[in-house]
């Protein structure tokens, strides 16, 4: 999993990942702390527009753990979970995000993670509501993203949820589509603005013709649906050009971009204009 970084951050993962895993206990002790001691940051990962460049980020979190060094959600977040932690942890997220968003160009938007816990915590759009006011942020530039398995968990309150963000003007994405159990009834059902389809499928599209067939399919129905497709893990050219030929909204993947640094966004942008991918998708 830790292949393919070339960056030494989040994804330089493998080794310590054993410690973690033996010291499981040691973390969960610390998180509790992590909070206030400063020890979150956020790295942005860019949502490129084939013909439009760079439009938003999605905001990471990252743990940067004294001891242990720097842990990925996938490792914490359900810790933060289990304790009870990830409603002020992702308080703190969506209040830093939309902060930084307010550095960026006015058109660019910031996607946010819901983990199922933080969607189902009673004072969310509430929470929203206040955070869109505190920061000043305009409605339309924060996207939350959440996947299937958090509807999954509740039955009853999710639309409700759904609808009071939708009203708030907020956007919606379905994370990670394909991986669950893509239940049609969602897409019906339910909100969405944006579908992003899971690198799963990003991943052979290339070559394995059951991918496109299967990805095509997602943009159409999307597009049916007046929802927007994101695809995700994009990592190669080909990749990025196949999609964009097929009608994708917007990519994002190592080839567009790494999640980096919020101190290192401005680079990003300003060398962007002439970002690889520009240049390879203008054809
Ligand atoms: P996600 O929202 O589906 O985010 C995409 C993950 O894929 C990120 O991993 C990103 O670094 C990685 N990725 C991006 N482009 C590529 C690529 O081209 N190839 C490959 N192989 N991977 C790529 P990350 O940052 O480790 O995050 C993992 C998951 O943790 C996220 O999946 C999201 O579900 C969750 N997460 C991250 N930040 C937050 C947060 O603030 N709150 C919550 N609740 N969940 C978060
Ligand atoms: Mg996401
Ligand atoms: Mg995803
Ligand atoms: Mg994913």
């Amino acid at each position: 999993a830790a292949k393919k970084d070339g960056r030494g951050r989040a994804r330089t993962f493998t080794r310590s990942m054993l410690i973690v895993l033996e010291q499981r206990e040691m973390l969960r002790r610390s998180l509790r702390t992590a909070l206030q001691e400063g020890q979150f940051f956020i790295e942005y990962q860019p949502f490129v527009k084939p013909r439009a460049s760079v439009v938003g980020f999605e905001a990471l979190l990252r743990w940067r753990h004294p001891l242990v060094g720097i842990i990925p959600p996938s490792v914490f977040i359900p810790m933060a979970e289990a304790d009870g932690l990830m409603s002020e942890i992702g308080q703190w997220m969506l209040e830093q995000a939309c902060r930084a968003a307010m550095t960026w160009p006015s058109h660019f938007t910031v996607a946010v993670n819901l983990s199922p816990a933080e969607f189902l915590h009673e004072g969310l759009t509430d929470r929203v509501a206040q955070i869109l006011d505190l920061t000043g942020i305009r409605a339309d530039r924060l996207e939350l993203e959440i996947t299937e398995s958090v509807l999954l968990e509740r039955t009853i309150n999710n639309l409700d949820t759904l609808n009071t963000l939708s009203l708030l003007g907020v956007q919606i994405s379905l994370d990670d589509f394909g991986t669950y159990y893509s239940s049609l009834s969602y897409l019906k059902n339910f909100p969405f603005d944006t579908i992003k389809i899971d690198q799963y499928f990003i991943k052979d599209l290339e070559h394995d013709e059951k991918s496109q067939t299967i990805v095509r399919s997602i943009i159409a129905l999307s597009h049916g649906l007046g929802m927007d497709v994101t695809a995700e893990g994009v990592e190669t050219e080909g990749q990025a050009a196949w999609l964009q030929k097929e009608g994708c909204d917007r990519l994002q993947g190592y080839f567009l971009g790494f999640p980096l640094p919020g101190a290192a966004i401005g680079d990003f942008l300003r060398k962007s204009g002439a970002v690889p991918l520009a240049g390879a998708l203008r054809t």
